[in-house]
């Protein structure tokens, strides 16, 4: 550990939740920047020495406003203390928010940290833009309005959203509701005269009071040519389409030394294990093609409920299988068809259920890695965090992806002195195949597992 700045950090970013953090870091990387995610904004200082790039994931989309506001300066704060040359501030690309935030009220407290006294004829200097777009999966903004493939925003789904349904495509419009500052749009004309034509643009609406500045993008051109105008801003938000294009800016200032693979892990090691509480169509597709193949053990909520023995059964199921260094993969799965999930959510609540099954799968994830499993895949995003929080990760070294949006990551757990190889799937992320891919991808990426005849569960 050390307390140092690191001299070479060039972006800190800070994402208001945990798959939106690993998406952006898996852009990053992509991108050519060397990344760390870490949970939540760390006690100390970390060994930054070879990080370009560092994600804090929050929790903050939906929590109340002062919380993530209390959360995002945290994070700012002990970004800056690691020397971080911009801020990113990243959302979701349907720019997932209120009325009340928490978009708004997190961008005005982080410029307001980043520049504390704009002198008065420099207004522009509190200026930041907002760049949810992210074209390649479909989202981009023109005229101030978000599209989801072609539908507007308010016309994809998202008008549905338990937490956040977004009523209006209107950015502009929205973002007015969150902040007392004026809100402004950098129209995709201005775009296509390039990026001196954007610079002055944006500081012709800083001139005139403009805080906030809703970014058209139709495409990648377009993200280079926000990304060129915008380097040199203290702040930036956005969605991970913008963390694509940034990192070629970085290297033309010079901030950026080219690494030949920012993606590098550690070479792998250890018994390989999946764990899956994800009921999403996609995933259960995976489920069936992996046990079609290899083996697996069912874990059911309902007796569960009745008592921990389905755990220290699949413990058994999985101890038998993994014995050495390289064995596995198999599955410890909850994962099942929307009756089945139906019928225990019935006699147990969904709630309930739900816990049950993050407590098994935190459980034996826990245990197993204690005893030998140092590559682990786990299947669904609140899975994930019970599982994380189970190992007690800090931290997350981000590798190369496996499909679109799922990278391999690294992490140090206590009790086991080699990294933990752990890849965080969501939902309806990953090809059919993705569940035994995935170990071959990291047989590529980091060599044949190390340690032979030391390790197993
Ligand atoms: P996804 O990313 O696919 O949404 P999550 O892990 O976020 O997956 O959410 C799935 C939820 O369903 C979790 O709370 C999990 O514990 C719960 N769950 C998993 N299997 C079952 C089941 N058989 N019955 C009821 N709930 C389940």
């Amino acid at each position: 550990m050390s307390s140092t700045p690191a001299a070479n950090l060039v972006l800190g970013a800070i994402a208001d939740d945990f798959t939106g953090a690993t998406d952006l870091a898996n852009n990053l990387v992509r991108a050519g920047m060397r990344t760390l995610q870490v949970i939540g904004v760390p006690d100390t200082g970390l060994a930054l020495d070879d990080v370009d790039a560092v994600v804090v994931a929050l929790k903050s989309r939906s929590c109340p406003v002062a919380e993530a506001v209390g959360d995002s300066l945290a994070a700012v704060e002990w970004l800056q203390g690691q020397g971080a040359r911009q801020i990113f501030f990243k959302y979701c690309s349907t720019f997932d928010s209120t009325d009340a935030g928490n978009i708004g009220p997190v961008a005005d407290a982080l410029l307001e940290r980043l520049q504390p006294t704009p002198q008065e004829e420099q207004l522009s200097s509190q200026q930041t833009v907002m760049v949810p777009a992210f074209p390649i999966n479909g989202r981009t903004v023109y005229q101030g309005h978000l599209f989801v493939g072609d539908r507007l925003l308010n016309d994809s789904g998202m008008q549905h959203h338990p937490l956040n349904p977004m009523q209006d495509a209107d950015l502009v419009r929205v973002l007015s509701h969150q902040t007392p500052h004026r809100v402004g749009l950098l129209a995709r004309s201005t775009l296509a005269e390039g990026a001196d034509a954007a610079r002055a643009r944006l500081s012709a609406l800083g001139e005139a009071g403009v805080r906030h500045v809703i970014c058209d993008t139709l495409d990648e051109g377009d993200l280079s040519v926000i990304a060129a105008a915008v380097v040199e801003l203290p702040l930036v938000t956005g969605g991970s389409g913008l963390g694509q294009a940034l990192p070629a800016e970085y290297r033309k200032q010079g901030w950026l030394a080219p690494v030949e693979n920012a993606g590098r892990l550690a070479p792998a090691s250890g018994a390989a294990l999946v764990l899956s509480g994800s009921c999403s169509r996609a995933t259960l597709g995976q489920v069936e093609h992996f046990l079609a193949r290899h083996e697996g053990f069912a874990l059911d909520p309902l007796a569960l409920a009745e008592s921990d023995a389905p755990i220290e059964e699949a413990l058994a199921f999985a101890r038998a299988r993994l014995t050495g260094a390289d064995a596995g993969p198999v599955l410890i799965y909850a994962s099942a068809a929307p009756d089945a999930v139906e019928a225990a959510q019935a006699t147990l609540g969904a709630a309930r259920a739900g816990e049950l099954v993050e407590r098994a799968l935190a459980t034996i994830s826990r245990t197993l890695v204690a005893e030998g499993v140092g590559r682990l895949l786990v299947a669904g995003g609140e899975t994930s965090g019970a599982v994380v929080s189970a190992l007690g990760v800090e931290e997350l070294r981000i590798g190369e992806q496996i499909d679109p949006g799922v990278p391999w990551t690294q992490t140090r757990v206590a009790g086991r002195e080699a990294p933990l190889s752990l890849a965080l799937k969501s939902g309806n992320f990953g090809g059919v195949d993705f569940f035994t891919r995935a170990f071959a991808v990291l047989t590529e990426q980091t060599g044949q597992p190390a340690h032979p005849g030391e390790e197993g569960a």
